[in-house]
C-alpha cells in the first residue's frame, strides 16, 4: 500500500479549479461570496434544470471549499468528499444520512465524547439505538453487527489509545452489509487509510491535524461517490454545518505540511512516552507505537497519547510546575497540551454529560507539539517532581 507520505507530493495535491487564474498566484484565492450571479436567464435556467454544475451559492457549492474537498479526497483515497462547520457537523450528517427510527447503530466503547452524546441524546429522540461493543473483541463485533444499519469506529480510541484491527471490523461489517464509519482523526491520512483497508467513509476533526495550527474548527468526510451523495443530498444541505470558504483555505494551508508535521509530532511523542515509560512515578503508557510492531493498519503514530500517574502524585501540582505543556482541550496544532483526566470525569458528572470513556482519575492526555522533544521532556520531568 502506498503511504499518505508517497501520495501527498507537491504536484498531487495541486487539484484543479476553476477560478480564472487569479493573477497568476500560486495560492488559490478565497472565494469569499454568499451567493454567485449568472450571465443570462438560460444560464441559471440549465443550472436549476440540473444540465450544468456550478456554484449557485455557499451552503452547496464554494470554490475554495471544493478545492479542499478535492485535496482531502485524494488524501484519504476517496472519490469524493464533503466539508463541514465542524467535527461533529460532519460526524452528526453523515451518521443522520444513514439511520432511520428504529434503527441500530453499533459503535466501538471510548469513542470521542461528543459523539457518543450525540448518539444518547439526539438520535436516542429519534428512537435510533446505539450498542457499544469492544473492538478489540471481533467476536462480539460480529454478534453486534446482524440487522446494524451503522458500524461507528474510531481507531486508536480518543483517552486510551486502543488500536483495533480496521481491516477485520470494516471486512465484518462489510459480511454483514453494514454500511462502516470510521474517525480518522488521529491517524490522519498519513499514517492510517481506512478506505484501503475496507472502511466506506471516513470522518474528521479537521479542527485537529488536517488544520494543525490551532486556527479552524472544521470537520470533514470522504468515501465513494454514491455515498458522499447520499449525505449531499439527505443531510447536509438541510442541517447546514458547511464549511467556510476562509477555513477551507486555512485548511488547504494546513495540508500543504501534513506530512512533515505529522512524522515530527510522532518522533517527539514517542521520545517523550519512552521516557515517560522508563519513569517511576509512572504507572503505565497508553500509546500504540511502543509495542515490538505497530498495530495492522497504522503505519505511524501522532503526537497524542496519555498516560497514568502511580498512586499518590499531586495531579493540580504537576499540571502547574509545567510552562511549555499549556491546559487546554483539542490538540493537533503545532503547540504542546495537557487534560488531566479529573477534568474530564468533572464534567462527566454534570447532567446530560456522562461518558463512559475509560479514563482514570490518575492519568494524564498529552499533546506533543512541535516544540522539541528534549525540551518538553525537561517541563514534564520537572513537573513530575513538583507533583511527587
Ligand atoms: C475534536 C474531535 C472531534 C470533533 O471535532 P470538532 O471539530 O471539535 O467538532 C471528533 N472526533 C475526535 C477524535 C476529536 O478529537
Amino acid at each position: 500500500m502506498k503511504s499518505g507520505v508517497d501520495i501527498i507530493d507537491q504536484a498531487s495535491l495541486i487539484v484543479a479549479h476553476d477560478e480564472g487564474n487569479a493573477f497568476e498566484a500560486v495560492v488559490p484565492p478565497i472565494v469569499q461570496t454568499s451567493l454567485f450571479t449568472f450571465s443570462s436567464y438560460a444560464e441559471m435556467e440549465a443550472t436549476y434544470r440540473g444540465e450544468k454544475v456550478r456554484p449557485t451559492y455557499t451552503r452547496g457549492l464554494n470554490p475554495t471549499v471544493r478545492h479542499f474537498e478535492e485535496m482531502l479526497a485524494k488524501l484519504e483515497g476517496g472519490e469524493d468528499a464533503l466539508g463541514f462547520a465542524s467535527g461533529m457537523a460532519a460526524i452528526s450528517s453523515t451518521v443522520l444520512s444513514f439511520v432511520e427510527p428504529g434503527d441500530r447503530i453499533v459503535c466501538v466503547k471510548h469513542c470521542y465524547p461528543d459523539a457518543y452524546r450525540l448518539f444518547g441524546t439526539l438520535l436516542k429522540r429519534y428512537r435510533i439505538d446505539v450498542a457499544y461493543v469492544d473492538g478489540l473483541d471481533e467476536e462480539a463485533v460480529a454478534k453486534a453487527l446482524p440487522g446494524a444499519k451503522l458500524f461507528y469506529m474510531e481507531s486508536p480510541t480518543s483517552w486510551v489509545m486502543e488500536a483495533h484491527d480496521v481491516g477485520a471490523l470494516a471486512a465484518l461489517a462489510r459480511r454483514h452489509g453494514v454500511t462502516s464509519v470510521i474517525d480518522n482523526s488521529w491517524a490522519s491520512p498519513i499514517f492510517q487509510q481506512p478506505l484501503a483497508l475496507g472502511a466506506d467513509l471516513v470522518v474528521h476533526s479537521a479542527s485537529k491535524y488536517l488544520g494543525g495550527h490551532s486556527d479552524v474548527v472544521a470537520g470533514v468526510v470522504t468515501g465513494s461517490r454514491e455515498l458522499i451523495q447520499k449525505i449531499r443530498s439527505i443531510a447536509y444541505p438541510y442541517l447546514g454545518g458547511k464549511l467556510s470558504p476562509f477555513d477551507a483555505w486555512l485548511l488547504i494551508r494546513g495540508l500543504r505540511t501534513l506530512p512533515m508535521r505529522m512524522k515530527a509530532h510522532e518522533a517527539a511523542a514517542l521520545s517523550i512516552a519512552r521516557r515517560l515509560a522508563d519513569h517511576d512515578a509512572v504507572e503505565t503508557v497508553c500509546h500504540p507505537g511502543l509495542g515490538n510492531q505497530l498495530p495492522p493498519g497504522l503505519s505511524g503514530t501522532s503526537g497524542l497519547f496519555s498516560f497514568i500517574f502511580r498512586e499518590g502524585a499531586d495531579i493540580p501540582a504537576f499540571t502547574n510546575a509545567l510552562s511549555l505543556f499549556q491546559l487546554g482541550v483539542s490538540w493537533g496544532g503545532h503547540e504542546s497540551l495537557i487534560v488531566p483526566g479529573r477534568i474530564v470525569l468533572a464534567q462527566a458528572a454534570q447532567p446530560n454529560s456522562a461518558v463512559d470513556f475509560g479514563i482514570s482519575p490518575r492519568s494524564i492526555r498529552l499533546h506533543v507539539g512541535l516544540e522539541g522533544a528534549d525540551m518538553l521532556w525537561s517541563d514534564l520531568e520537572g513537573a513530575i517532581a513538583a507533583a511527587l
